[in-house]
């Protein structure tokens, strides 16, 4: 079978291997799609300290159940499944106190073990949701970054009627803005440096968007907040040095959330967070929000296919890797469709 293989750094291709078996407790799916991700791309240019390599990646995907492993009788063959990438051991401290996602022998599916961008993939059986009868397997595999925006949300526990600043308008920007506006905040604003982008978050139902390299961003939130500041900023820009502007920005005890995986340091004045009693949250990949995910994406509260803007076959991964790599304001989600 075809699969997507990074060798090492800047070393990848679509190879020839052999398909994978599903063992006791494991279900084999035939991918139908699977997602590109800013994370893949990390592990192709070697910033992702976690991978192992040779490594097919590829964490966000949708498919068939092709055949299932010993033991396993909640997975039906033949059902159309989207998978969490989450693995946790369930025993350790953030396993016991019901944060697997940072477990403390945490792998991730297409980081620490094979993922999506090959035709079939072995996973484990408890980490397959079966889909709703309307949710297309196109749209099945955007769950996992709509999981993302649920994370980072539940993280920074909205009040009703908080307002959101959203840094960056790329995928994970426009799933945090719908999912925030599928939850019942009202007014997000939005900033990045494409306006290709803020025109998407704009449609996608944004109060206010702001280009940062063209206007006084500091100045246009307090103006639209009548001087109080943000109570929620999520950082999907994930840019190390705009976290002081987020602490000015934010109003007094307000929540921000990171996302960026980032080892460059930022500045941090203690005087800001104390004054204004902030509390900065990080959050990585999702606690067990596919569920929820894929009830707002079947009640239509969520738009997945919006946020697409190609669908390649897996031969065509190296000219994706290279159009988002140079020209990334041509591009949304890049969809691999990988079974027929
Ligand atoms: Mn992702």
């Amino acid at each position: 079978m075809k699969a997507f293989q990074v060798k090492a750094p800047h070393d990848y291709q679509v190879v020839e291997v052999e398909p994978p078996k599903a063992a006791a407790g494991e279900a084999l799916v035939r991918v139908a799609f699977a997602g590109i991700c800013g994370s893949d791309m990390h592990i192709i240019h070697g910033d992702n300290a976690f991978v192992r390599f040779p490594r097919i990646t590829g964490h966000e995907f949708a498919g068939v159940v092709e055949a299932v492993g010993e033991g396993v009788t909640d997975v039906a063959v033949g059902a159309r499944v989207c998978i969490d990438p989450v693995i946790s051991c369930g025993n350790c401290y953030p396993c016991r106190i019901g944060r697997p996602n940072v477990c403390s022998s945490l792998e991730v599916i297409g980081v620490h073990r094979n993922g999506g961008f090959e035709e079939f993939v072995v996973v484990p059986a408890d980490n397959v949701h079966h889909l709703p009868e309307h949710i297309g397997l196109d749209a099945a595999a955007l769950v996992e970054p709509y999981t993302i925006a649920a994370n980072v949300l539940d993280r920074m526990q909205p009040h009703p009627g908080d307002r959101l600043m959203i840094l960056g308008a790329g995928v994970i920007g426009l799933t945090i803005l719908q999912m925030a506006l599928a939850k019942g905040i009202e007014e997000v604003i939005v900033t990045d440096v494409i306006n290709e982008r803020l025109a998407a978050a704009k449609q996608l139902g944004a109060t206010q968007v702001l280009n940062s390299r063209e206007q006084d961003v500091e100045k246009e939130v307090l103006t639209f907040t009548q001087g109080e500041g943000v109570p929620l900023i999520a950082d999907a820009a994930c840019v190390p040095a705009l976290l002081p502007q987020m602490l000015r920005l934010a109003s007094p005890a307000g929540r921000i959330g990171l996302l960026g995986f980032s080892a460059q340091p930022s500045e941090l004045v203690q005087l800001e967070v104390i004054k204004k009693e902030l509390t900065l949250v990080g959050s990585r990949l999702n606690n067990r929000q596919f569920p929820e995910v894929l009830k707002l994406m079947a009640s239509g509260q969520l738009d997945p296919l919006a946020l697409v803007s190609h669908r390649l076959p897996l031969n065509d991964m190296p000219s994706a890797i290279d159009m988002l790599d140079h020209r990334p304001e041509e591009a949304r989600k890049v969809l691999i469709k990988i079974s027929t």
